[in-house]
């Protein structure tokens, strides 16, 4: 049984490929890919390191008994899930020594090859302030905006994950603000699969860190005691009751909710409509 150890490099910086590796200490192997900068399948950047992964692992020779380590990055959720379903005997790993230092020293090579002066060194993990320089070397000459990495595909895919809403009955802990999201508002609701574990986060929607690709979100402007009112149209996971009619609006049913004064309002959406049809004269 031989243990291999993946691990990435230059993932934090805006110009350069990435670099994978795929590294056996004893005996001494090492493979590597670079992340193309741009590309036009439209896939996520996981799923193209999924796919570089499992072409250095095929030229390994890599084994489902073999023990293989990886980095716990982003980058490798989709071979994090890819290990998982295929039983690899795997798991994640903080990466020291050889893969570590290769994947440092391939993405170093990338920049000095590029013109950057090598005598700038990453020193003790400061990858924030490297990556700074080496940006500003980048963008100090035209010529060399072509080593931006391509931010468009690599973000793309992350909207498909943020979608607006209306929170329902319960108030959500914002994951930006960390104030509370009150019950029947907008908010943005991201589902991530970490580890192959669900995710879900809320945000309000100003706090959203990404710009969300889908929209479930339905409101409606009405008019309460002369005021404009912006509500939201959603169905209601407990029973309410219609502050026109006072009957009750089952859980599960569609209906208006609003606020007004802080004061939350619930409409029937037949309510909605004959509270907005002007009487007759
Ligand atoms: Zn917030
Ligand atoms: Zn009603």
């Amino acid at each position: 049984m031989r243990t291999w150890y993946i691990e990435d490099a230059g993932g934090g910086c805006r110009a350069f490929s990435e670099v994978l590796v795929l590294v056996s200490e004893k005996p001494r192997e090492v493979y590597t890919s670079l992340v193309p900068l741009t590309w036009q399948t439209g896939q996520t950047l996981e799923e193209v390191v999924l796919e570089l992964v499992l072409e250095m692992m095929s030229r390994a020779g890599v084994t489902k008994e073999d023990q293989i380590l990886v980095c716990s990055g982003n980058i490798f959720n989709d071979l994090h899930k890819y290990l998982q379903e295929n039983q690899y005997n795997w798991s994640t790993a903080r990466m020291e020594g050889l893969a570590h230092e290769i994947a440092e020293q391939v993405f170093f090579e990338q920049i000095v090859n590029a013109g950057f002066p090598a005598y700038i060194k990453l020193t003790s993990r400061n990858y924030r302030e490297f990556y700074q320089l080496v940006e500003k070397w980048v963008l100090e000459n035209k010529s060399r905006l072509r080593y931006l990495k391509d931010r468009r595909v690599r973000q793309k895919p992350i909207g498909n994950k943020y979608c607006y809403k209306a929170n329902r009955s319960r108030p959500r802990h914002c994951s930006k603000c960390h104030s509370s999201i009150l019950p029947y508002t907008p908010m943005v609701e991201c589902r991530m699969n970490v580890h192959g574990k669900k995710v879900h986060r809320y945000y309000h929607p100003e706090c959203s860190p990404v710009k969300p690709l889908k929209n479930k979100l339905v409101t409606i402007e009405t008019t309460l005691n002369g005021q404009p009112t912006c509500g939201v149209v959603t169905k209601s996971n407990r029973e309410e009751r219609c502050t026109l009619c006072q009957k009750s609006i089952p859980a599960g049913q569609p209906a208006f909710f609003c606020y007004n004064n802080d004061q939350l309002l619930s409409f029937h959406l037949s309510c909605l409509s004959i509270m907005n049809t002007p009487a007759e004269a």
